[in-house]
C-alpha cells in the first residue's frame, strides 16, 4: 500500500516535488492558495510564478547553479525542463520567460492524473503521514503561526538580513588578522583593519551609493538590530566605529596598536572557501557594493560569492530542525521544502523540492528515506541545511565552497570546479542507479515544456 501525499504550495519547490512523486506513480494533493488568497508579491494564479528576475543563474559546469541544474535534469526535473523549453538569450546563464515558464509548469502539473489540485489555503500542518510544507519565503500568517509552533518560536524567522559572502582566497591576508575580540574565541575572525583616511573615504562612498528599489512590503523589516549598514552610516560619520566596524577589543598585531576601525569576517561554509562580512547587511545594488566594499583594504580584489540583501523570507532554522533529507527529524513523514526549508534562490528552492519528492515517495512506501551523496551539489544542499552550524544559520545559494574538496589540490580556479562537477556527476550517476532500484526499475518518461 502506498500512501497518498499532501503538498502545501504549488510554487517551484511544491510542482517539482509533485512531479517526482507522480513520477514514481504516487498520489498527490497539491494546495495552492492563489488565486483565492495573494501574497504581496505574486501577480498570477499560475504555479510556480517567478516573483522577480527572470534568470535561473549559471547554465556551465564551472558554475555552481550550473551543476546543480544539470544533476536535476538527469533526474528528470519538471522546473529544468521546462526552463530549457522557454530560455530566452542570456549568455551563459539559464533564463526564462517568465510569463510561459509558469503557464507550462502549470499545465505539466495540472495534466498529471497523479495530482489532484486544490486551491486553498491550508491554515495548519496537515495531519496526513505523508507530508511536505512547500509555502515559500511569503507562507500565509495563519500556516506560519503553525509552523512557528512546531518547530518552536525560536526556529522560524520572517526575514533574510543577508551580509555579503566573499572567496576566501580572493582575501588579501597581507592587510588582515585573524583574531577575536578581546582574544576570545580563538582566531575565529578575520580582521580588516582601516587607517582615519581609509574609512572617511569608505564612509563617503558608502553613503553616496546607490541603493536597490525598496518595496514597501520589505519597508516592515527595518528595525534597529537589522538596519542595512548604509543606513547606519547615514547617521553620522561614526555610527559605524560604534557599530558593525567597531575596532574595541581587536590590536592590529603589524602596528601593535588598535586600528581605527576594522571590518569582521566571519567563516561562512562548512569548508571555509567562504567568508560573511559581518554586519554588512545591505540594499545597495549589486554593482555598487562591489565597488565600495573593495574600498577595504583587504578586500580589495573580494569576489564576491553572494552579495548583501534585505528581504522578507519565511524560514525555519533548518540545522535544529530537519534531516539532510529535508525530514523533520521529530516527525519522520513530514517534509519542508523551497525557501522555506532554509535554502535560497530558484534552482535551490526547485531542487530542495526534488530532494524531498524522492524522499517523500520513499515514506510512501514506507521506506526509510536515503541523502544524497555529498559530493553532489543536491547532496550538499542536504549537509548545509541539516549539518551547519544552526547558531548563525543563514540560507544560502548553491557554491562550490559546499561541496569537500578534491583529494589534490588544483590550483587553477576553473579546471578545480570542472573537476569537482566532473566528480558530482559520477557520483550522482552512481547514485541515481541506487534510486532506480529503490524505485523498482525506470521511471515512467514524462515530459512537460
Ligand atoms: C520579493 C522576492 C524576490 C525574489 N527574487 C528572487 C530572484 O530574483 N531570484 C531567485 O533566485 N530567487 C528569488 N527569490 C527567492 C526564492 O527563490 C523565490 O521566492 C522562490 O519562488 C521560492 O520558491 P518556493 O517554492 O519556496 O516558494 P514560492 O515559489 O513562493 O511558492 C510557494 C507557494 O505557496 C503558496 N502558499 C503560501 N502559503 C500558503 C498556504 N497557507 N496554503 C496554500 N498555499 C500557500 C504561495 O501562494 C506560493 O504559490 C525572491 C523572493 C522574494 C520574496
Amino acid at each position: 500500500m502506498t500512501s497518498r501525499v499532501t503538498i502545501v504550495g504549488g510554487g517551484l519547490a511544491g510542482c517539482e516535488a509533485a512531479w517526482q512523486l507522480a513520477r514514481r506513480g504516487v498520489a498527490v494533493d497539491l494546495h495552492e492558495m492563489r488565486p483565492v488568497r495573494g501574497t504581496p508579491v505574486h501577480q498570477t494564479a499560475d504555479l510556480a510564478e517567478l516573483v522577480c528576475s527572470n534568470s535561473l543563474r549559471g547554465n556551465a559546469l564551472d558554475q555552481a547553479a550550473g551543476l546543480l541544474k544539470e544533476e536535476m535534469r538527469r533526474l528528470g526535473s519538471l522546473i529544468v525542463q521546462v526552463a530549457d523549453a522557454v530560455k530566452v538569450p542570456a549568455g551563459s546563464a539559464l533564463a526564462v520567460d517568465r510569463g510561459l515558464f509558469a503557464r507550462k509548469v502549470t499545465e505539466a502539473v495540472s495534466s498529471l492524473p497523479e495530482v489532484t489540485l486544490h486551491r486553498s489555503e491550508i491554515t495548519a500542518i496537515p495531519e496526513g503521514e505523508v507530508v511536505i510544507v512547500a509555502t515559500g519565503p511569503l507562507t500565509s500568517e495563519a500556516l506560519a503561526a503553525q509552523v512557528a509552533a512546531f518547530v518552536g518560536q525560536d526556529h522560524l524567522y520572517f526575514y533574510d538580513a543577508v551580509s555579503p559572502v566573499v572567496e576566501a582566497e580572493s582575501i588579501d591576508f597581507d592587510r588582515a588578522f585573524k583574531a577575536s575580540r578581546y582574544g576570545r574565541g580563538g582566531d575565529d575572525y578575520v580582521n580588516c583593519p582601516l587607517t582615519a583616511e581609509e574609512y572617511l573615504t569608505f564612509h563617503r562612498e558608502l553613503t553616496g551609493a546607490e541603493s536597490a528599489t525598496v518595496k514597501d512590503f520589505e519597508r516592515e523589516f527595518f528595525f534597529e538590530g537589522c538596519l542595512p549598514v548604509e543606513v547606519i552610516a547615514s547617521r553620522g560619520e561614526d555610527t559605524l566605529r560604534f557599530g558593525p566596524m567597531k575596532p574595541v577589543g581587536l590590536t592590529d598585531p603589524r602596528t601593535g596598536r588598535r586600528p581605527y576601525a576594522v571590518v569582521q569576517l566571519r567563516q561562512d561554509d562548512l569548508a571555509a572557501s567562504h567568508y560573511s562580512v559581518v554586519g554588512f547587511q545591505t540594499q545597495l545594488k549589486w554593482g555598487e557594493q562591489k565597488r565600495v566594499f573593495q574600498l577595504i583594504p583587504a578586500l580589495h580584489q573580494a569576489e564576491f560569492v553572494r552579495f548583501g540583501m534585505i528581504h522578507r523570507n519565511t524560514y525555519i532554522n533548518s540545522p535544529a530542525v530537519l534531516t539532510a533529507c529535508f525530514e523533520a527529524r521529530t516527525r519522520p513523514g513530514l517534509f519542508f521544502a523551497g525557501q522555506m526549508s532554509g535554502v535560497e534562490g530558484y534552482v535551490e528552492s526547485a531542487a530542495s523540492g526534488l530532494l524531498a519528492g524522492v524522499s517523500a515517495a520513499g515514506r510512501a512506501r514506507r521506506e526509510a528515506p536515503v541523502a544524497f551523496p555529498i559530493d553532489t551539489a543536491l547532496g550538499a544542499l542536504g549537509r548545509y541545511i541539516s549539518a551547519s552550524d544552526p547558531t548563525h544559520y543563514q540560507p544560502t545559494n548553491i557554491a562550490f565552497g559546499l561541496l569537500p574538496e578534491l583529494p589534490a589540490r588544483v590550483r587553477d580556479k576553473a579546471r578545480r570546479r570542472m573537476a569537482i562537477s566532473e566528480r558530482a556527476l559520477r557520483s550522482l550517476d552512481a547514485f541515481a542507479l541506487e534510486l532506480q532500484s529503490r524505485d523498482g526499475g525506470p521511471l515512467r518518461a514524462m515530459s512537460a515544456g
